[in-house]
């Protein structure tokens, strides 16, 4: 197997920096912004925003989390379907901008699924998406509105996504046959 590194830790600390300010800017603040985690590793970077958002803003945004979990917990899978298991959202979500964060964007059917779960929770003003990671290969006319980084891969590949906070270390890498 091949492995290729796409971000080191240093890395990872800018692209998050980055996107923080990119909703700090989109959102002229972030009163009204609300953040929600696909766990496990997307819960863990929307801590990692909202920490970044507190420094720069002075605004500690609320922060759910979402446990969707792929059928059978496959990603290689064609057309795996996603199983909303738990939402841990304990603020309203009316006519907030609700934030989902995820570690890797690949089909999209996760974020549907994230989605519908969302408006079962009320009436947000608007959803939009942050990803780690882009790998392409949408099923969904779907895309991210924040996003780390944009890599093509080929529908076998393995990315991943190792965060400190539950791997050891931080660090995105490819794996290939
Ligand atoms: P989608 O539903 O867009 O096909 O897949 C997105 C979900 O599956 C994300 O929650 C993500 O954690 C996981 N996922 C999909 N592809 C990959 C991948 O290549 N690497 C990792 N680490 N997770 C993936
Ligand atoms: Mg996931």
């Amino acid at each position: 197997k091949k492995r290729r590194t796409i971000l080191n830790a240093e890395d990872m600390e800018r692209v998050i920096t980055r996107m923080a300010y990119e909703i700090i800017e989109t959102h002229r603040g972030v009163k009204d912004v609300a953040l929600a985690g696909i766990m496990t590793r997307g819960d863990f970077l929307a801590h990692r925003l909202q920490e970044k958002i507190l420094k720069i803003e002075g605004v500690k945004v609320p922060v759910g989390a979402m446990d969707i979990n792929l059928y059978r917990d496959d990603w290689t899978q064609i057309s795996h379907y996603p199983v909303v298991r738990a939402s841990k959202i304990s603020f309203s979500v009316d006519n907030q901008n609700i934030i989902l964060v995820d570690d890797v964007l690949f089909t999209g059917r996760t974020i549907r699924a994230a989605m519908d779960a969302i408006m079962d929770f009320g009436r947000p003003a608007r959803i939009e998406l942050a990803v780690l990671v882009d790998r392409g290969h949408r099923e969904l006319p779907l895309q991210a509105d924040y996003k780390g980084t944009t890599l093509a891969t080929l529908h076998s590949d393995m990315v991943n996504v190792c965060l400190s906070e539950h791997d050891g270390k931080d660090t995105v890498f490819i794996e290939q046959e």
